[in-house]
């Protein structure tokens, strides 16, 4: 029946451009997340994602991108370039990516696809694992883009499972708990064989959510933060406070080790690191010690605003949660938000701490973030902080200190650094 109604249709194969079109070469499909976007917001999109992808491919190897609806297709060009899989892990990474397989190239013309699929089927089966002769079960999806295919997705399945069964007497048929899955997409006039789909980070692609300044410490909270907002398309730049010589250079190190990891989701990472022990030795010195963590964050604020007004920004970041600490009263909030002349997004602030834990560890943050060095915030620490801030008097206590020229002071000894997608670890395979 359904070979019937291939034959009817008559549907012509495509000319394939292949010396040989028995595939021998691997690809690697790049599917993109957030198809509802509309108009010119999508294509924006798209174009995009395939820039980052190039941006984040191009210092390890030589890849060729074919962009397509939604998609893009990489592999090693005419003359043998980079690392397929390398290219998967890197690309695993970019915020915008909804999935990506491994793929194998094959004629679409049904005889010789299902040609191709056997032997494909063949490997796949005997890098399984699944040895000896115990059933297997096995299932088929296939999924047709190109509309025009006389097959649908339903009808080349069960051709493909068919031949698949007549070929391997020990596979059988289970839709919902299959151990071998055989996939095949009708793309265009190409179609492609894969055993996975591994997911990305879904969200929309960095550089088309505009650019926010992200208040990122050694903790756990703020990388996180950094990451969630590149997942919507903000480019971020790192602004980092650091009180030498009172907080030794490990904790520095620690800030620079987490922005370049955060380095592998967005094609351009900026770290400021700013000195911020003269301030905080004014503030310990002239105001109330129970406002000291607020007068921090109101001052790292201030030097934030100026900072994104050099970069371009319009929004800051930070990783606060309502509850978490002490500064983070709704109270104490309100009166730290009022330097900030940006709106302050806080992905985090309705999350719990575990929440976060395990978040983190998925992006690999974590484990950098839990080694044990001090953070310019806990110097100098009260006993018993504040947690109902009041503004006058949180302002009042201001007034003893040389407001403006202690943020002069921070921003004449800005350390910048740029990291790029030459910083991917190459062995990170999460
Ligand atoms: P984190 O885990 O992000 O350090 P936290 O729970 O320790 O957060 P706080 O230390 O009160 O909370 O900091 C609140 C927010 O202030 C942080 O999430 C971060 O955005 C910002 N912040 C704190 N310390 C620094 C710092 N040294 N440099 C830059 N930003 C900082
Ligand atoms: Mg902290």
């Amino acid at each position: 029946m359904v070979m019937e109604q291939y034959h009817q249709r008559r549907w012509k194969s495509p000319v394939l451009t292949h010396a040989n079109p028995v595939m021998t070469e691997s690809s690697l499909i790049v599917r993109f997340s957030e198809t509802t976007l509309k108009g010119r917001n999508r294509s924006a999109f798209e174009r995009r994602m395939a820039e980052n992808i190039a941006v984040h491919l191009a210092p390890h190897g030589k890849f060729r991108i074919v962009r397509e609806m939604a998609r893009v297709t990489i592999d090693r060009g005419a003359n043998g370039g980079g690392d397929l899989r390398l290219a998967a892990a890197i690309v695993k990474g970019l915020p915008g990516v909804a999935n990506l397989s491994l793929a194998r190239a094959a004629p679409s013309a049904l005889d010789a696809l299902t040609e191709a699929a056997m032997s494909y089927l063949d490997e796949m089966l005997s890098r399984s694992g699944l040895a000896g002769d115990r059933p297997v079960r096995f299932r088929v999806a296939a999924s047709r883009k190109n509309k025009r295919y006389p097959l649908n997705s339903m009808e080349l399945a069960a051709h493909l499972g068919a031949a698949a069964l007549k070929r391997h007497p020990r596979l059988e048929v289970n839709l919902t708990q299959a151990e071998l899955v055989l996939r095949v997409e009708i793309a265009g006039g190409a179609a492609w064989l894969f055993e996975e789909k591994t997911p990305g980070p879904g969200g929309l692609a960095v550089g088309t959510g505009g650019k926010a300044v992200c208040l990122t410490s050694g903790g756990i909270d703020s990388p996180l933060a950094a990451y969630l907002l590149m997942t919507r398309g903000v480019s971020v730049v790192h602004l980092n406070f650091h009180s030498y010589p009172f907080i030794g250079q490990k904790s520095k190190e620690k800030v620079h080790d987490l922005v370049r990891l955060l380095a592998r989701h967005q094609p351009a990472s900026r770290l400021i690191v700013a000195p911020f022990a003269a301030t905080q030795v004014a503030i310990r010195d002239h105001c109330p010690e129970g406002m000291r963590t607020i007068l921090y964050r109101r001052f790292m604020n201030r030097v934030a605003n100026r900072v994104a007004g050099n970069e371009g920004a319009g929004a800051l970041i930070t990783g606060e949660s309502v509850g978490q600490v002490a500064s983070q009263t709704l109270q104490n909030i309100r009166v730290i938000e009022a330097t900030a002349e940006l709106p302050v997004l806080r992905p985090l602030i309705g999350i719990s701490k575990t929440e976060i834990v395990e978040r983190a560890r998925r992006i690999g943050t974590y484990e950098i973030s839990i080694q044990p060095f001090p953070d310019c915030c806990t110097l100098f620490q009260p006993s018993r902080p504040d947690t109902r801030a009041k503004a006058e008097a949180v302002e009042r206590a201001e007034q003893r200190l040389p407001v403006e020229e202690l943020v002069a002071e921070c921003l004449a000894g800005l350390e910048v650094t740029d990291y790029g997608p030459e910083y991917f670890p190459g062995s990170w395979d999460a």
